[in-house]
């Protein structure tokens, strides 16, 4: 019996033991096509040697310093180049200082404790609320959870700790009029901040925090052209912070480092994370203004905020290497290739499918939103539980593939989103659709009549 605190208890997990390019083995000699990078994590599969070397030479010299006694060449190396690619890829780049964190959800905290600091720094005390959208996904922190919307994640632990609003996601599919323009919908949706930001007081919003390309909790979705040049401009309007949280779709994940800069505009403050440290050790990032860092300084010289494992030199030794690896020998073009070539195979095989009601995303992150009727788009029952079925198949068949399910209000149906490592070639692709629609079709064959 496991003692292994495993969140699914029921679930017989394969014991994994080995990595090869893009697949996972199992101690019985299986082999899974990772498409889905885990969680979208493994951007550069599974058996990277710059980055295991890269491990290795840095545990051998030094494995760990506290952060608040040391800094290290590979924290100090890390900062420089993140900060020199946003500089280089973000039109009218704010982002200046980079503080260093374990993963996606502690930098959600740092990024709101640090927007609500700089307020309190330049003597807007006032300015403490934090407005998000529904169905997104910041961590599952209590903090992070809640300004996320996703109404399935925050329902058991209703009542919140902090109170944050939520507006409209950016979701064309099911929210867009007829009648309406995709430009005149971006607006639509996007005013709804401003709405928002009036109807609170400008003077106690402190940050709108948001995905560009939102992951997990709405399968691959990315916003309508031009949305968040108008978010970005009624943030500035109004003196609020623009959080973006790239944690799943930033790294080159969409084909570009930074998923924002596809969409022409720069936070105030960014969180990284997953593909930050591709799996091989836990790393995150918050990003943040020199504005913002000024304040800090000039104000009471302290961020309130930190962990243990901050600046963790094993793992921006290890990111370092990732770094490396991403801006050489064309990866992050080969995401945008094999992302076109994997979205057109998906738009032949399930394109005319009953019950696939759309196929999004950006690069190499990919969704298909299921439903139970594509003239009504219909979801599916929760309680069928198909996004299980789906993976359990998949599994069977070798293949990791990311569903998700609906959520509680019912506003979205279960989603399939696909994140493989950058390396696939164009047979990986044929595989995972291959692989994909034998799943798909056995999952739903397994449904009640
Ligand atoms: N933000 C987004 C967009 C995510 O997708 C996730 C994780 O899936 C997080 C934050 C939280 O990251 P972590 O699981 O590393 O805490």
């Amino acid at each position: 019996m496991s003692h292994v605190f495993h969140r699914q208890p029921a679930t017989a997990y394969p014991v994994a033991v080995a990595g090869d390019g893009p697949y996972l083995i199992d101690a019985a000699g299986r082999r899974y096509l990772d498409a889905c990078g885990g969680a979208a994590v493994s951007c550069l599969g599974h058996s990277d040697t710059a980055v295991r070397d890269a491990i290795k030479g840095q545990v051998d010299s030094l494995a760990y310093a506290h952060s608040a006694f040391f800094t290290t060449q590979a924290a100090e190396d890390l900062a420089d180049v993140l900060i020199a690619r946003a500089a280089e890829t973000m039109p009218n780049n704010r982002l200046d200082k980079v503080y260093f964190v374990s993963g996606g959800s502690e930098a959600a905290e740092a990024a709101l404790k640090l927007a609500r600091q700089y307020f309190l720094e330049i003597c807007q005390p006032g300015r403490h609320r934090i407005i998000a959208r529904r169905q997104s996904y910041h961590g599952n922190t209590l903090g992070a959870l809640a300004v996320g919307g996703n109404q399935w994640r925050r329902q058991p632990f209703e009542p919140m700790l902090m109170p944050a609003t939520h507006i409209a996601p950016c979701y064309a599919y099911r929210d867009r009029r007829e009648d309406e323009s995709e430009a005149a919908y971006g607006q639509r949706v996007a005013d709804e901040l401003e709405a928002a930001i009036l109807d609170l007081g400008p003077e106690t919003v402190a940050a709108f925090i948001a995905e560009p390309v939102v992951g997990a909790t709405a399968g691959a979705l990315p916003p309508v052209p031009g949305y968040f040049r108008r978010i970005r401009e009624i943030c500035d309007r109004y003196g609020v912070l623009l959080i973006l949280d790239e944690v799943m779709c930033g790294m080159g994940r969409t084909g570009h480092l930074y998923a924002c800069a596809e969409d022409g505009i720069a936070p105030d403050i960014l969180m990284t994370a997953k593909g930050l440290g591709a799996g091989y050790q836990p790393i995150g990032a918050m990003l943040c203004s020199a504005a913002i860092y000024d304040a800090i300084v000039t104000g009471s010289g302290f961020f309130q905020h930190g962990h243990t494992y901050i600046g963790h030199v094993t793992a921006c030794a290890a990111s370092l290497a990732v770094q490396r690896r991403l801006h050489e020998g064309g990866l992050l073009e080969n995401v945008r290739v094999q992302g076109a070539a994997l979205r057109q195979a998906l738009d032949a095989a399930f394109g005319q499918h009953p019950h696939v009601g759309e196929i999004r995303g950006r690069g190499l992150m990919l969704g298909l939103e299921l439903v139970a009727d594509r003239a009504s788009k219909a979801p599916f029952d929760p309680a069928l539980k198909l996004n299980a079925r789906i993976k359990r198949e998949a599994m069977a068949r070798g293949l990791m593939c990311y569903p998700m399910g609906g959520t509680i209000d019912g506003r979205h149906g279960d989603h399939v989103m696909l994140a493989p490592p950058f390396i696939i070639g164009p047979e990986h692709v044929s595989e995972i659709v291959d692989r994909l629609g034998q799943a798909l079709g056995a999952a739903l064959d397994s449904l009640p009549a």
